[in-house]
């Protein structure tokens, strides 16, 4: 629960006059404090009237409604060209809101709804959008439902262009720094902020993973989304301050208040600047025990994170969000090559391990039509999906061999329950290896191939897997859905996902074990590999890759730096014997307690992104 919004405090009296300062809430997006005056950028709340029309009319109102589409897109392409080369990778964000101006649904839509209806453009406009929304409001991903988000943006923009009312304050007329107060923030927005003196911004719509939210992590922006009771308070040049820390904007804030948030703002400029320091030293125990420290990511905006935080390359690079970024039509070999290209040249000379598409259970694309399962979480997905659509999977490997000849590459195949699925994918592996040969095109001849952990059945037969494969990456997030029984993305059995469980507990070990036997690597890309409380468990056993989040990996390096991998080790074998959740929970608190306390202070929890979700010492 969040805190109540607009909480009015009464603050210092000043000039005989009583100044009132007001706090309102929201969701922390981009940690970091900013203290400066408002720059509000508001367009207003269009009132979209019906109106009908005269036969006669038709062809000037679509005419009208072309006009305004054509203006958006001009407005988006004069950004486009103007964009600076540390943000080209936003380009695609930019295309594909001018595929979106045209799309078919909201343009064709329109002018016909223009037509058969007799209505006026910003009404025909406003019923194609609340179609969309009907659609949008069945997908269950939520990444897809967010980007009705940029719909919405862009149909704003179109409605004010039709008004003729677009008189809203622009932000090339920002000439000082300051902080962007608004409803919503397009991506092109966005972008267009961080060529501007932004210092943080603030909006009423948005989560944690929309663009704009992704955006300003990416380039180090504190920023607050969904602020509770909106930002009618706010008017522009308020001085305020933004807790992207807290979710916290206190408007017109006195004296004593800036002071403290002064304070705090250095504590976390000096706190960020040693995390990072460190960050660059090697995982290595007390006593000399090293492993490696990867990072896991989805969109290229995270690679800055990836470097700066200290990633030995990347663990896991999921490959779904290329087929879930644009809704109209499946991504091309090009295209899918092109970004892995990227991936690998700016990670180099670090691996990249590419794990081929996992589309399906709590994942969609609405390019690749899925029939309505009962139970998708046990269907049509991941490896098994993409061994039935054999020239979706063709196309993905095409494109990941070919980045293999600009770094190095690793592929990881998903959600393997058995040697004979291993078998299928080798066979066709092999296939496109050898069409590649035939066409003279390069790729790396030694390029190693893993598979995830995730399945029971795979652990039980790991022994037998692992002579087919060069690593086993161990997935824990499905491995414990699949081992307890308990859906992943279901609240009401979320009290069940136990990490610690015996059960769980005992299949990495037999994995790790069966990896090692056969002499190949054990990594772990599951969340569990990134909770510094696991680190010491995952040491003992044998892990010899971390793959994470890169935010966390300070914190799960500056753990392992303090163990010993002796006690690890003698730790494992106790838990191993131990029969409960709560035993071992018990013998886990006692180890840490004992071995890294400084790790656990709850004044850790001050930082979000270093903060260990779950932790039994943090509640
Ligand atoms: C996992 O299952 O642990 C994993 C890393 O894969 P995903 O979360 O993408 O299913
Ligand atoms: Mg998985």
């Amino acid at each position: 629960m969040r805190e109540g919004s607009e909480t009015l405090t009464e603050t210092r009296e000043n000039n005989s006059q009583l100044e009132m300062s007001q706090t309102i809430t929201g969701l922390p997006a981009s940690p970091g404090i900013a203290i400066g005056p408002a720059f509000v950028l508001e367009p207003g709340i269009i009132k979209t009237v019906k109106r009908r029309i005269k036969a006669g009319e038709i062809k000037s109102e679509q005419a009208r409604f072309v006009q305004a589409i054509t203006a958006a897109e001009s407005e988006i392409s004069a950004i486009l060209d103007d964009i600076p080369e540390e943000l080209k990778e936003h380009s695609e964000v930019l295309k594909s809101h001018l595929l979106m101006l045209k799309d078919r649904m909201i343009f064709d839509r329109t002018l016909k709804t223009i037509e058969d209806n007799r209505i006026n453009a910003e009404w025909a406009l406003e019923k194609a959008v609340k179609h969309i929304h009907s659609l949008f409001a069945q997908v269950k991903d939520t990444y897809i439902r967010e980007r009705m988000e940029d719909i919405e943006y862009l149909v704003k923009r179109v409605q004010l262009l039709l008004s003729d009312n677009d008189s809203s304050p622009n932000l090339r007329e920002m000439d000082e720094p300051c902080v962007v107060v608004a409803h919503e923030l397009s991506p092109a927005d966005t972008v267009q902020m961080f060529k501007q003196n932004v210092l943080a911004f603030v909006t009423v719509t948005g989560s944690r993973t929309s663009h704009t939210a992704i955006l300003a992590r990416a380039l180090g922006i504190p920023a607050v989304v969904g602020l509770e009771g909106g930002i009618g308070g706010i008017s522009p040049d308020d001085l305020l301050i933004v807790d992207g820390l807290k979710g916290k904007v206190i408007v017109s804030p006195d004296q004593e208040t800036i002071a403290d948030y002064q304070a705090k703002q250095q504590s976390y400029i000096s706190y960020r600047l040693e995390v990072i320091h460190n960050s660059s030293l090697p995982a290595e125990t007390r006593d000399g025990y090293r492993v490696k420290i990867k990072a896991n990511m989805e969109l290229l905006d995270e690679i800055p994170f990836v470097i700066s935080h200290g990633a030995e390359g990347v663990g896991l690079f999921r490959t779904e969000f290329l087929y879930i970024a644009n809704p109209d039509k499946l991504p091309s070999e090009e295209e899918l090559y092109s970004s892995y290209r990227e991936v690998v040249e700016r990670l180099a000379p670090y691996p990249v391990t590419i794990r081929t598409l996992d589309i399906g259970g709590d994942k969609f694309v609405s390019t690749i039509p899925l029939d309505q399962e009962i139970n998708p979480a046990l269907g049509l997905r991941a490896i098994r999906l993409c061994l039935k659509e054999k020239g979706l999977f063709w196309d993905q490997l095409r494109a990941i061999l070919r980045a293999s000849a600009h770094g190095e590459v690793r592929i990881l195949f998903p959600l393997v329950s058995g040697r004979t699925e291993i078998m299928q994918v080798k066979a066709l592996l092999e296939q496109v290896k050898d069409e590649l040969r035939e066409n003279e095109i390069p790729f790396d001849e030694n390029l190693k191939t893993g598979i995830m952990i995730e399945v029971p059945s795979a652990v039980m037969v790991a022994d037998i897997l692992a002579r087919e494969v060069d690593f086993f990456s161990i997935g824990t997030n499905d491995l414990i859905q699949y081992a307890l029984a308990i859906d992943r993305v279901n609240e009401s059995v979320s009290h069940l996902y136990q990490p610690l469980h015996p059960g769980v507990l005992r299949m990495i070990h037999a994995t790790v074990s069966a990896a090692h036997k056969a002499g190949i690597e054990a990594a772990m890309c599951g969340e569990m590999a990134g909770e510094p409380m696991y680190a010491p468990i995952l040491l003992g056993m044998g892990i010899d890759e971390f793959s994470m989040n890169a935010m966390v990996i300070p914190k799960v390096k500056r753990v392992i730096r303090r163990c010993h991998h002796d006690d690890c080790v003698k730790l494992v074998d106790r838990l191993l014997d131990a029969p409960s959740i709560s035993e071992i929970r018990y013998l886990l608190e006692d180890f840490l307690r004992t071995h890294c306390p400084e790790e656990f202070d709850p004044e850790e929890a001050k930082y979000p992104e270093f903060a260990t979700a779950g932790s039994p010492l943090m509640n």
